[in-house]
């Protein structure tokens, strides 16, 4: 694994860039970020500490917390009771308005049935299909039906987006970072890239659009192993994720 600068150091970054830039912005991801990756995503274990942590992080308007996730608004806002920051669902999709319906839908649902371990989450804006109960000796086998599938497929409105485990289908201009950077521009205003000083912290290649949006300004910091990654600082995992957080929460 390519070694990336460390929690310590982010924290020095993130100490040598804060003064003076307003507001402070945690722009986060959710399943492998903030809480650990489960088998089904109705299987995660969210910390009982998480939703407050959250909220003493958004503390507008000098502080700001954005959950950016694959998720639906709504299945996000279920996980964090009382959570006052913002949450933009389904990568951004959902700030889209009305899609056109996906021309793969139909294909995709009957494979993902037949194929047993595999399954399709429907999320509204955006769906994913999910195979991290395949086993790994059939995986190999799986993966190369879905790049056929996916080579002989051609949709003007959506594109997969290969995750963990896990293929998104999304609309072409959905995308976590510019969803964040509309966030910012509406919020804090054309020149937020100078005003503001924004973390972004995920796991999956869907987070690199985020980490591809705060740089060079601002912190870009990958959750896990994951390579390759644009991000220059890492922590290990959830956990770590979370420790750093309460870091900044206490203000250090
Ligand atoms: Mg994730």
């Amino acid at each position: 694994m390519t070694p990336l600068a460390d929690a310590a150091a982010l924290t020095a970054a993130w100490q040598d860039k804060a003064p003076g830039r307003s507001p402070h912005v945690l722009a986060l991801d959710w399943d492998g970020t903030l809480v650990d990756l489960a088998e089904h995503p109705d299987a995660i274990r969210v910390p009982p500490s998480l939703p407050s942590l959250l909220n003493r992080l958004h503390n507008p308007p000098g502080r700001v917390v954005l959950i950016i996730s694959g998720r639906a608004r709504d299945d996000l806002a279920r996980h964090l009771p009382g959570f006052a920051g913002v949450l933009l669902g389904n990568h951004g999709a959902e700030a889209l308005g009305t899609v056109p319906p996906c021309a793969w839908r139909q294909m995709i649902s009957e494979w993902a049935r037949r194929v047993p371990g595999v399954w399709l989450e429907d999320k509204g804006a955006t769906w994913c299909v999910h195979w991290r109960s395949v086993s790994a000796v059939e995986r190999p086998r799986l993966l190369n039906e879905v790049q056929a599938f996916l080579d002989a497929a051609e949709d003007p409105v959506y594109r997969a987006r290969w995750g963990h485990m896990a293929l998104d289908i999304v609309p072409r201009a959905a995308n976590k970072g510019t969803a964040l950077a509309a966030w910012l521009q509406q919020h804090i205003g054309a020149d937020w890239r100078t005003q503001a000083l924004v973390a972004a912290l995920g796991d999956d290649a869907t987070d690199e659009d985020l980490f591809r949006v705060v740089e060079p300004q601002g912190l870009a910091v990958q959750v896990g192993d994951r390579e390759p990654t644009r991000a220059a600082f890492r922590l290990p995992n959830p956990t770590a994720a979370r420790r750093w957080l309460a870091d900044r929460a206490e203000g250090a």
